[in-house]
């Protein structure tokens, strides 16, 4: 089992102070295993992750088998490609390759959601995030989750760029490429294909195992999705995507502009070929068709967000390989310069904050906040800055102020909770991360948060409660039942919160599979207290 999912340790785990970290040593491509190999990697992958859930049983159960159904139903059903996209996101977050960056998980949260809103009727569930990764690369896996590669968000020159390549990602999920895909490599393996899901869907009732069968799938399928989209598939995205992108108020030319960028990547002697182009061939004809598609789109684009150039600035800081003084970069292209953008200027502050230079960057990030106080980024970054120069109270205001400015902002929200913690207030922590997560959609790290912060406020039963809500969103509904156990076992307990736990524990029971859930029953149903 992997320690880092460990419940009750991560419920104990100190806040974390550091709030800008740097986030990997050197930029870690993802090598493609050569393209024919798919049968004997579904073949594989089933193995791998058979090997995985062989601690819950010797044989197959039929039982746990999803069913395919014959050839001309194989394709997989909208659940099924959640629960394996969910999957392989968990191995990425296991990996430690997700990006948990307040600030730039909600951009890329909104620039999405503005993007996908425009995709379809809204059935599908989309979930953006960003991926420690500085190779050039975005991709869309099953179930509408769709990664972002810092590499790539610093590569485009503007938002409606980066705005073009993630609408060609959202169609590919809406044109459902991705399960047709599957489904044609199914035809012809179909067995492995089953063994497959199979594992993955017993791996999600089957505890830490499943952490590796996440990373497995992730590897497998992210090889998988690479190499089997079809040029129609992507001529159909590339369509698809720049409608998508001239609805939500973007230039459609960023599409064909950033291709443009690719294609001289390509040209270039670099050694590095990016990603994007061994699954994206830019050939001149696709350049012209959308840059012709993009002439007949008969929009005026809205201007382009600051927080566009702000999240730029933020990754070039938090991605700066190891070795490297974001600093250096600052001081090169903007030195004293007075006519230095506010986004380089904030980007300067971060990158003397990281540096443990933090009360240089206070007056830097309060004279920006001065100028235009409704960027909400300045205010989290004075916070910050505030809080690391040892002024805790200067912090407080900061933070509090900006949370009346914009109420229920995830970043300001947690960077003011991680102040409060920081400064021994866990209990005002708790109390407005708790009204976050009861009004906005919680992230898995938010979950989190407010776990170790209600444990800090001497809260545990709540403390283990937000923690199964963590697991079930990472998929893991062994480890969320565990937790919810452990809540229930807390002395005194409200009747309130006794409700609401084996409410909880009831419906996550209800959703195990069947294999699983007669196993869970016999073993643990000692230990559980029942309403009755
Ligand atoms: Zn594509």
């Amino acid at each position: 089992m992997r320690t880092a999912l460990n419940l009750n340790k991560s419920v104990i785990e100190p806040p974390t102070a550091a709030p800008v970290q740097r986030l990997y040593t050197a930029s870690q491509p993802h090598h493609t295993a050569p393209v024919k190999a798919i049968a004997i990697l579904l073949l594989s992958t089933g193995l791998t992750l058979g090997a995985a859930s062989r601690s819950l049983a010797a044989d197959p159960d039929p039982d746990d088998l999803p069913d395919i159904g014959s050839p001309a139903q194989a394709m997989l059903s909208t659940q099924e490609e959640y629960q394996i996209g969910r999957m392989i996101v968990r191995g990425l977050r296991d990996q430690d390759q997700i990006l948990e960056d307040p600030e730039v998980s909600e951009y890329i949260r909104s620039l999405g959601t503005r993007l996908s809103s425009q995709a379809n009727d809204g059935s599908q569930r989309f979930n953006f995030f960003v991926v420690k990764d500085n190779s050039i690369n975005a991709f869309a896996l099953p179930g509408g989750f769709i990664g972002v590669n810092s590499g790539l968000l610093l590569d485009t020159k503007n938002e409606s760029e980066l705005a073009g390549v993630i609408a060609h990602e959202v169609a590919h999920v809406t044109q459902r490429h991705i399960a047709r895909s599957i489904a044609e490599q199914s035809k012809s393996s179909l067995v492995s294909t089953a063994a497959m899901l199979a594992a993955i869907l017993v791996g999600v009732a089957g505890g830490g195992d499943a952490a590796m069968a996440g990373v497995a799938a992730a590897q497998s399928l992210a090889i998988q999705q690479k190499i089997s989209f079809t040029r129609a598939n992507e001529t159909e995205a590339d369509r698809v995507g720049i409608g998508i992108l001239a609805r939500s108020g973007f230039d459609p030319q960023g599409m064909p502009a950033f291709f443009e960028t690719m294609s001289r990547h390509a040209g270039s002697s670099e050694i590095n070929i990016p990603e994007m182009l061994r699954t994206h061939p830019v050939t001149s004809t696709r350049i012209a068709e959308t840059k012709e598609r993009a002439a007949q789109m008969n929009v005026k684009p809205e201007p382009e967000s600051m927080s566009y150039a702000l999240t730029r600035e933020r990754l070039r800081v938090l991605a700066t390989p190891a070795g490297e003084d974001p600093r250096e970069y600052y001081a090169a292209i903007i030195g004293n310069e007075p006519d230095a953008t506010p986004a380089q200027v904030y980007g300067r502050g971060l990158a003397l904050m990281m540096a443990g230079q933090a009360a240089k960057a206070v007056p830097i990030f309060q004279r920006l906040r001065d100028a235009d106080p409704t960027v909400v980024q300045y205010h989290t970054a004075l916070g910050q800055a505030q809080l690391l120069a040892g002024k805790g109270e200067n912090s407080l205001t900061t933070l509090q102020r900006a949370g009346e400015l914009f109420p229920r902002n995830i970043a300001v929200t947690v960077r003011y909770a991680e102040a409060l913690m920081q400064l021994g207030n866990s209990k005002r922590a708790h109390e407005i991360l708790l009204d976050l997560f009861n009004v906005v959609p919680p992230t898995p790290e938010q979950a989190k948060l407010t776990a170790q912060a209600a444990n800090a406020a001497g809260d545990v039963a709540d403390s283990y409660f937000y923690m199964s809500e963590y697991h079930l969103m990472s998929g893991d509904l062994l480890l969320a039942i565990n937790q919810l156990q452990l809540a229930l076992a807390v002395p005194k307990i409200s009747d309130v919160q006794r409700a609401r736990f084996e409410a909880r524990l009831e419906e996550v029971q209800q959703a195990m599979p069947k294999r699983a859930q007669r196993r869970q029953v016999q073993g643990d149903s000692g230990n559980r207290r029942r309403a009755s």
